[in-house]
């Protein structure tokens, strides 16, 4: 084996072809959604979520703010609008049928991909163990508020490696939690979308959900549903669809090796092969 091809069985993402079956192929799984704001996951995610649901996962939600800055009614303090987001967000969970909703209480507007929150995500993984997680593109290049960028970034970087290792966070070790592998992440508001579930059955659903969001949402249950609609089927020649970018991660197949074989794995350095 060559270093190159020693160095790719180190990473989640090697030179596999890119599974083509779809996520949950085999039978209900569980999933945990993980986001900035209330109301992102019902425009970014509501119709797969209700899908998933209705198929048997199971569905947990992360929120990393309350929304607390969301209004311009000054009378509204920010601990009022925080509780009534949360609200909200509840009652879309429920309509959904998420199983429990989570509420990091970071400030809205200010949240930073630190080491402390990718900590928390880490913790939640290992907590919930999730097969599947979704998330904001962290790294899309046009206009997004910087809590999307932020949590987009430390999802991904806690999906991969942190969440693994048990040596990252190894307080969660101390508390019984063990290390874990998610196996796939799916990018919501990606300008690269390569993944897309058809919610034909489940716009009733997000609709509704979407408009429990009654401090966000403006116009009748109707009028939502037109405007939502009509942007869905453009998009997409008349199929319903919410898109991701896939990420798919293979199991961990390090062998484990006794020690003394440890320092002959040492990847070397290997002369440059000469091109074809
Ligand atoms: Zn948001």
């Amino acid at each position: 084996m060559g270093a190159l091809d020693r160095i790719k069985n180190l990473l989640p993402w090697g030179n596999d072809p890119a599974p083509t079956e779809e996520i949950g192929s085999d039978g209900p799984l569980t999933a945990m959604v993980i986001v900035a704001h209330p109301d992102d996951a019902e425009f970014l995610c509501g119709g797969t979520v209700a899908k998933w649901c209705a198929q048997g996962w199971t569905l947990y939600y992360v929120l990393a703010t309350s929304g607390d800055k969301g209004t311009h009614d000054e009378a509204l303090s920010q601990q009022e609008l925080a509780a009534l987001r949360e609200q909200e967000q509840r009652d879309a969970c429920d309509v959904l049928g998420v199983k429990e909703t989570i509420f990091l209480g970071h400030p809205d507007g200010y949240l930073q991909p630190s080491i402390e929150l990718r900590g928390e995500v880490v913790r939640l993984l290992r907590q919930y163990r999730p097969d599947v997680v979704i998330t904001w593109d962290g790294f899309r290049t046009g206009f997004n508020h910087a809590d999307h960028r932020a949590v987009g970034i430390a999802v991904r970087d806690a999906v991969y490696p942190a969440v693994r290792d048990h040596l990252y966070y190894p307080n969660d070790k101390a508390d019984g939690l063990d290390a874990h592998q998610v196996n796939e992440m799916l990018l919501a508001g990606t300008e690269d979308a390569d993944y897309r579930v058809d919610i034909g059955d489940y716009v009733d659903t997000k609709i509704d959900a979407i408009l429990c969001h009654r401090s966000q949402i403006g116009g009748t249950p109707e009028e939502v549903k037109k405007r939502w609609m009509e942007r869905a089927r453009a998009s997409q020649q008349g199929r319903i669809v919410e898109s991701f970018k896939r990420v798919s991660i293979r199991r961990s197949n390090r062998p484990v090796q006794p020690p003394d074989e440890k320092a002959a794995e040492t990847v070397k350095i290997e002369p440059a092969h000469t091109p074809s």
